[in-house]
């Protein structure tokens, strides 16, 4: 009798508690589980749906679920940060990514701030994990040494592929990552600056044989090609509909599972990408000066640029130089206290500096971002589709922190102290 229960246990109850397909929210409802798949897109602006939604893919998101546009992302405008807020509801000061790598004049390789030691607010991930769900992360920015099960993080920076490899198997879940990689070699191998196709292919996968509760993942193929040929080059329109296609693959594979109506989706993008024409390169300037990196050096956050100083307050020479410096052509003006501070800037920069559209500070590329909200074509997006959001519902406006609270609301689960807010339901 007793092998008969625990038999029956193990074939009938097990699975259920396993599946945990229903559960009660604490107003007594019974409501689904739900299943939600986090794609970050990175640098598509607002003005990029235009075509996207030409597409099946986005035709499908906006006719069965919200598309919220004309969003602010967040300054500094780069993947590291915005990602860190995604991932946190908070502002870089708040969360610790001030920016995304550390650079040191002294140094030959600057490091990013890829791993979640660098974080100081809580997580989606970590309070998912934490609450008993299965989470998967596909090179989504800030998880190394994440609180994930299934974790491939991003490795970003200059470094071999040796090195990026070891990291990456340091950082993450040895056995998926190796599972992945030998299984999806040659995407990797063939892969032109981005590993997109891959990650779709892992991500399908999972949706078709693992069990999970939030899957996180980012398509960097936009970004390289909007930086190498220019935003609005034919280049970009093409890596755009190559993006769409992968969406799409993702939305078939949902359409396919057996639990397709447990699946949630959001998609949003970081922030857009400004086309430029000429490089200004403020260490140089400095270097002209006769102002030694050891005195004072900036930090080239692409369409900005933060100095650092080595005393409380700056030497004559230097107020002299900045006086110059900020007349310089390509230097629009000079960041606010507001935009210092929110950015976690002021935690280790004297002050900072806004690019003109058209120029970027440090190294040159045909489109860039890091800039201020405050130019044309650079607000950002996000589409949500799933069991508790409406369908054909359009908005405008927000923030991007609003997605972290939408996330923890698909998910059911509780809320930290958050800056932005659930808009959607
Ligand atoms: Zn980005």
């Amino acid at each position: 009798m007793t092998q008969y229960l625990t038999a029956l246990i193990l074939c009938k109850v097990a699975p259920l508690l396993y599946n945990n397909h229903k559960i009660n929210n604490s107003i007594g409802v019974t409501t689904m589980t739900q299943k939600l798949i986090l794609i970050s897109l990175d640098a598509v602006g607002d003005h990029d749906l235009e075509l996207l939604l030409e597409h099946r893919a986005f035709r499908q998101l906006r006719a069965e679920g919200t598309m919220v546009r004309d969003v602010d992302s967040i300054f500094v405008t780069n993947t590291y940060p915005i990602h860190a807020c995604i991932q946190t509801g908070v502002s870089p000061f708040r969360h610790g990514i001030i920016e995304n790598d550390i650079q040191d004049p002294n140094k030959k390789h600057w490091p990013w701030r890829f791993h979640v030691r660098h974080l100081t607010a809580p997580t989606l991930p970590d309070r998912a994990t934490r609450s008993g769900k299965t989470v998967c992360s596909i090179m989504f920015p800030v998880t190394g040494g994440a609180n994930i099960r299934y974790n491939f993080p991003e490795i970003p920076g200059n470094v071999s592929l040796a090195k990026r490899i070891a990291l990456t198997l340091r950082n993450g879940r040895p056995g998926f990552i190796l599972s992945c990689m030998l299984r999806f070699m040659k995407q990797m191998l063939s892969a032109g600056g981005h590993a997109d196709d891959m990650i779709v292919s892992i991500a399908e996968r999972m949706i078709e044989r693992k069990p999970f509760d939030l899957m996180m993942l980012h398509l960097l193929d936009v970004d390289s090609t909007k930086h190498r040929f220019g935003p609005y080059s034919d280049e970009a329109k093409d890596a755009l509909l190559r993006t769409a296609d992968r969406v799409d693959r993702i939305l078939q594979a949902i359409s396919s599972s057996p639990d397709a109506s447990q699946y949630s989706v959001v998609v949003f993008s970081d922030h857009s990408c400004l086309p430029v024409h000429t490089a200004v390169h403020p260490n140089t300037m400095l270097k002209a000066a006769d102002i030694h990196p050891d005195e004072a050096f900036f930090h080239s956050a692409h369409g900005c640029c933060f100095l650092r100083i080595n005393t409380p307050e700056p030497s004559e020479k230097i107020v002299d130089f900045l006086s110059v410096f900020s007349s310089t052509p390509g230097v629009k003006r000079q960041l606010t206290d507001d935009e210092m501070h929110t950015s976690g800037a002021d935690s280790q920069f004297y002050c900072g500096y806004a690019a003109e559209a058209g120029y970027v500070f440090g190294q040159f590329a045909k489109g860039q971002h890091g800039y201020t909200l405050d130019n044309d074509k650079y607000k950002t997006f996000y589409f949500a589709k799933g069991p508790s959001i409406a369908a054909g519902q359009e908005l405008q406006g927000g923030s991007l922190l609003d997605i972290c609270p939408l996330c923890c609301d698909i998910l059911q689960l509780e809320q930290w102290p958050m800056e932005g807010h659930n808009t959607i339901f």
